[in-house]
């Protein structure tokens, strides 16, 4: 698991002249007006949309952890992911949708968005990235359970390949009592119909 987690090299940064290459190679002039500028503008737009390697679970947290009060079950639904296909370098995109039941601690709720965006904004494949914001928020919070499920459009399905415009990929990633009580999983499963 810990082996996903990358981290940006420092040193290391895109360059201006292999895009160029990757413009002309597909049949493109390079320096005509409307692509001049589209190196400099790939690399801040590559930069973003990877940005999550330049950041870890614990530090977007940065401690936000409170006592609980009682271990009902926290959903936080529909949230916006953003990320990029490892197969194909093409963007993938959807709802997340993240449950807990705490056992001592619960999480300020802004922060699961941003955990989301930590593992989204990285070279992915949808599975992994629920496996690890799972992960992330069990090790963090040592809940009762954690469950994750993430519902994503690929665009490398959709604008290649077998062209389905509508077809959405579903993956989940469960733990604890999520995994060993049909009846909290299936509440959950409900409250995010
Ligand atoms: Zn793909």
């Amino acid at each position: 698991m810990q082996g996903y987690y990358g981290k940006a090299k420092e040193n290391v940064s895109l360059n201006e002249k292999s895009v160029k290459e990757l413009i002309t190679c597909t049949g493109e002039n390079p320096n005509r007006q409307g692509l001049k500028k589209t190196p400099q503008r790939f690399i801040s737009a590559w930069n973003y949309i990877t940005s999550g390697y330049k950041k870890n679970a614990k530090q977007v947290v940065n401690g936000a952890l409170f006592d609980a009060e009682d271990s009902s079950m926290v959903i936080v639904k529909d949230i916006d992911f953003f990320s990029t296909c490892e197969h194909h370098l093409l963007p993938f995109f959807g709802k997340i949708h993240v449950a807990y039941i705490p056992d001592e601690k619960i999480i300020g709720l802004s922060k699961i968005p941003r955990i989301v965006e930590v593992f989204s904004r990285r070279l992915q494949v949808q599975e992994r990235m629920c496996s690890q914001i799972m992960s992330a928020l069990d090790e963090i919070l040592k809940p009762k359970g954690v469950a994750v499920v993430a519902e994503g459009i690929h665009t490398c399905m959709v604008i290649r390949g077998v062209e389905k415009v509508n077809s959405k990929t579903v993956t989940s990633s469960m733990t604890g009592i999520f995994l060993k009580n049909q009846r909290t999983r299936k509440e959950f499963l409900s409250l995010i119909k």
